[in-house]
Parts: structure tokens; sequence; C-alpha cells
């Protein structure tokens, strides 16, 4: 046994005690995928032990984990990643031309037409995406079918989950890799994966790792995030009061700029980052990607009018299916009066997006030091 490898003993210390782990399940996922049974997750969602006496020492949970950044080297070069947000081809905006997706959809429902796309010309064989199950709650799905792609589209909360259907505690963050783990049972062996940037990091460690089951996401599908957030009913109401809201009457909540609130009758509730940062999960506000940079295609609703989403496409593969699908007709690019728009608005587009990510990044590197400085200080009395 070789005393330099890390193990989750090493997670427990430098991610979880410092309030680093995201619960992303990307640990357990790879342990239990491989039948090695010495992870499994608490009732809080926090992997930990099963069987310590089972831990073969490998170091693949610690190198995986998205707070550790010791891969970050090799994958860059993987993803040919260039400073300072990563990889970009092409900058665009776009909408869906199916009517189903555009109902559902957050911004502009390119995500789901491209797996739409991928899935009827049958170059996947299923997608990891998110199910919305109530309101700021989503679950991971694994869908095989165009119909549940579609269901899996946007942020719009059915009548029929209503709040207290959740209890009092809510999440918006979906643990999408627990997925993972169910793909070699399912006989599926190409997937697109849609996820939030520090999903995509993970998986992609995963892959420069050559670890299963990461062989079979074929497509990397990443979503801008500033933040998830994790609250309860007392602090949704104390955002209800000071906002002027009824939390019941919220229809879909959408992140952009900054925090939006649709309700029913039709009004639109604006909410600034820096007033929900007390309900981001604490994980959130040590991760330094915005734009999910080792993705294939990275969208977002930043940079776009109402309607649409804005793509950032980063690699060859990513720039095929986006052509494809646009050839095709799943989806339309924003139409502009004038040539010239359309490329000052998409370096308009593209300085938000670094504006974002380098926010982000800042803030990240300003609570990752405060926390490493805070644990010193416990060991040091
Ligand atoms: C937690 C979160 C935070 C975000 N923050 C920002 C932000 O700060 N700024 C910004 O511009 N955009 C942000 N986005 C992205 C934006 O909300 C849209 O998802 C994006 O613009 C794509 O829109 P669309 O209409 O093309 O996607 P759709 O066609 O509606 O498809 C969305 C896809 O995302 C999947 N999905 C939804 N929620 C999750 C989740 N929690 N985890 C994993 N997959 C999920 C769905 O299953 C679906 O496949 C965020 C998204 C999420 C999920």
């Amino acid at each position: 046994m070789d005393s330099d490898i890390k193990t989750f003993r090493d997670l427990m210390i430098e991610v979880q005690q410092r309030n680093f782990c995201g619960k992303c399940g990307g640990c357990f996922s790879f342990c239990s995928a491989d039948n090695l049974g010495a992870l499994e997750v608490g009732s809080d969602g926090m992997p930990r032990f099963a069987d310590e006496e089972k831990c073969l020492h490998c170091g693949i949970c610690y190198m995986i984990c998205p707070n550790i950044h010791e891969l970050d080297e090799e994958l860059r070069k993987k993803t040919n990643w260039e400073p300072p947000i990563g990889a970009i081809k092409d900058l665009t905006s776009a909408r869906t031309t199916n009517s189903s997706v555009a109902q559902r959809c957050t911004d502009g429902g390119v995500v789901t037409s491209l797996l739409l796309y991928l899935m009827d010309h049958h170059l996947i064989d299923g997608a990891l995406v998110s199910q919305s199950d109530g309101p700021f709650h989503r679950s991971p799905h694994l869908a095989t079918s165009g119909e549940e792609i579609i269901s899996a589209a946007g942020s719009h909360y059915d009548e029929s989950f209503p709040l207290v259907r959740l209890g009092d505690h809510y999440l918006t963050y979906s643990p999408t890799l627990y997925e993972l783990r169910k793909l070699r049972t399912h006989h599926i062996s190409r997937v697109a994966m849609v996820g939030t940037p520090c999903q995509i990091h993970t998986v992609r460690k995963m892959q420069v790792l050559g670890v299963l089951p990461s062989d079979v996401i074929r497509y990397y599908f990443g979503l801008f995030c500033m933040e998830n957030f994790s609250f309860n009913d007392f602090q949704l109401e104390a955002l209800g009061t000071k906002y002027g809201f009824n939390p019941a009457q919220i229809a879909k909540v959408n992140v952009k700029e900054d925090f939006f609130v649709y309700l029913k009758d039709g009004k639109v509730i604006h909410i600034p980052f820096e007033d929900i940062d007390l309900i981001a999960r604490p994980a959130c506000l040590v991760c330094p990607d915005f734009s999910a940079e080792y993705s294939d295609i990275s969208f977002g609703g930043l940079g776009s009018p109402k309607g649409y989403t804005t793509v950032l496409i980063r690699s060859e593969k990513g720039k095929w299916v986006y052509r494809e699908a646009l050839h095709a007709g799943y989806i339309r690019e924003r139409r502009y009066s004038l040539k010239n728009d359309a490329r000052s608005e998409s370096i308009k587009a593209h300085g938000k997006v670094i504006g974002f990510s380098q926010r982000k990044r800042e803030r990240a590197e300003r609570n990752r030091a405060a926390a490493v400085c805070m644990a010193a200080q416990s060991v040091h009395g």
C-alpha cells in the first residue's frame, strides 16, 4: 500500500471538514460503479465510509473530487483550455423550433433540442438530465426517449407539486452523478450528459484517469452556474416578505444575471445574487467555474434576450452537433437586422460571461483562503 496516495480519508479532512463538499456523489458513484463498496451516502447526502476495510487506497475518489485540483493541468490539455475561460470556438444565441420544448424550457430550449437531435438521429442511447419534481427541487434521470428528454426541460413547476409536498427543505442542486453508477447495468454505451460546472469537472477527470463508467459519456453539455441554493421554509418566507411575493405563487425560477422569480400572475421578481448568497450552498461559494469550462458546449441565459439561450461552443464535437441540429431545423439562431449587430452582440455576451467568471473565481479564492485559514486556526487552538 502506497501511503503517498491520498484517499477518502484525505477528502474528509481537506474537503468535508472545510465545508467544501458539494455532495455531487462523484466519489461514491465511482466506488459503487466498480462494486468496491467502501463508500456510501448518508441521509444528509454526504459521502462517508461504508466499510473502510474495503478501500483499495487507489486514490481515485480523491482525484476526481471537483474540489481537488491535482488533475486540472491534464484536463486543460485534454480540452484545449485557454485563458481566461477555456476553449471557445463560437458564441451564439439561439432558440428551439419545437413548441413543446418552448413551453417547458428555461431559456431558449437549446439544450433540450440538441439532446433531441442526438436521440432522433441515434447518436446517443440516453441523456443524463435532471427532472423537476417540485418547486426548487430536481432529481437526476437517465432519459432514454425524446419524451423523457422534453419532460426534463426547464424549470417550470407543475401545479401538482405544491410547496408543502417537499417538506421544509429546498435544494436546486441535482446530484446527477448518482445516475452514473447505474449506466453499466443499463447496457447503455452512448450518453450525453447535462450538468453544472462541478459535475462536468468530475466526470471529465474520470475520463482523464480512464475510470469507468465515464467512457460512455460522449457529449458534455455544461450549464453556466453562479450557485445552487439550499434553504428552508423560513428563509423562503423571509425572501418573500423582503421582495413582496407569496412563495405559493411561484410558477418558475431562472438564474441569469441575477435570480428571477416568475409568479403565476405574470409578475417577475428580480433578486440580486448578493441577497441570495446567504442561501447558496457553501460548496458553490468555493467553486471557481461559472461557464462549465470543460464542456463540449456551455449554455446559459446570460448574454441573450428572454426566450433565447447563449451557446458557447468549445470543442469540434460541440460545433458539429450545434451545426447539424441547426441545419436540421431543431434550433434557430437569433436574427439581427444588421450583419454587424450579430458580431457586436456576441462580443458583448462574451464579455458578460468573462465578467461573471472572474467574479465567481475571485469569490472562490476569497472563501477558500478564509476556510483554510479557519481550519489552520482551529488546529493550532
Ligand atoms: C443550478 C443552475 C444554475 C444556473 N445558473 C445560471 C447563471 O447563473 N447564469 C446563467 O446565465 N445561466 C444559469 N443556468 C443555466 C440556465 O438556467 C439554463 O439551464 C440554460 O440557459 C439552458 O437553457 P435552455 O432553455 O437551453 O435549457 P433547457 O432546454 O430547459 O434544458 C435544461 C437542461 O438542464 C437540465 N437541468 C436542469 N436543472 C439541472 C440541475 N440542477 N442540474 C443538472 N441539470 C439540470 C434539465 O434536465 C435539462 O436537460 C443555471 C442552471 C442551473 C441548473
